[in-house]
């Protein structure tokens, strides 16, 4: 069985998720400036994908950095505990800072990085996420920048996984029951 069969259906294709990245930069190139020099921080693992393309298409200067954030394990449902399995190597006291996520779902792994990052006293701090899922919300979250809003369904591909696999998927999808039932 291949990867592509565990699939039951593509909810955004590899072109749309192409088109919105540029938009979502040009978005970002209006309000940024070379001055500015804002740091943008990829919440691993799941937005690789989407920082690496993302970063081609910004055209002021920027900073990169990392940090990743304990998910899901191997469930597709919240634990509500979030940890950090990997610090920033920089230091964003009186920096721009830009969080790049994957996914905002119920809001509560978010609430727990932007309070995380107040106490590093940076001089701001916007968010871009890949996905929204506005239905399962559960804090109120601020988004500075959205590529896509997408339904109540554990979705993976570009950069999201289920238990580690699926992130090399070029598109965003939903995998067939069998698949959890099966693990
Ligand atoms: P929240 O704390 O907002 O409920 O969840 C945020 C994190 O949970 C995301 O960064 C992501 O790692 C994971 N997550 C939430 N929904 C999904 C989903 O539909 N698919 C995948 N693969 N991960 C998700």
């Amino acid at each position: 069985m291949s990867l592509l069969d565990d699939v039951e259906k593509v909810l955004i294709s590899e072109a749309e998720i192409k088109e919105r990245v540029v938009t979502l930069a040009a978005e970002m190139n209006a309000i940024y400036t070379d001055d500015d020099l804002p740091i943008l921080i990829c919440i691993l693992k799941g937005a690789f994908l989407f920082l690496a393309d993302f970063t081609r298409h910004l055209t002021f200067r920027h900073e990169l950095d990392f940090m990743e954030i304990s998910s899901y394990g191997r469930g597709t449902t919240s634990t509500g505990t979030v940890r950090i399995l990997l610090d920033l190597a920089s230091d964003v006291q009186g920096r721009n800072v830009i969080i790049v996520e994957d996914i905002v779902d119920t809001g509560n792994t978010l609430t727990y990085i932007l309070r995380n990052f107040a106490a590093r006293r940076p001089a701001s701090i916007r968010v871009a996420t890949l996905l929204s899922k506005p239905s399962r919300r559960q804090v109120e979250v601020p988004l500075d920048f959205v590529g896509f809003e997408v339904p109540d369904e554990f979705v993976i591909g570009y950069g999201l996984d289920f238990a580690e696999q699926y992130r090399n998927l070029p598109f965003i999808g939903v995998l067939k029951p069998e698949v959890y039932q099966n693990f």
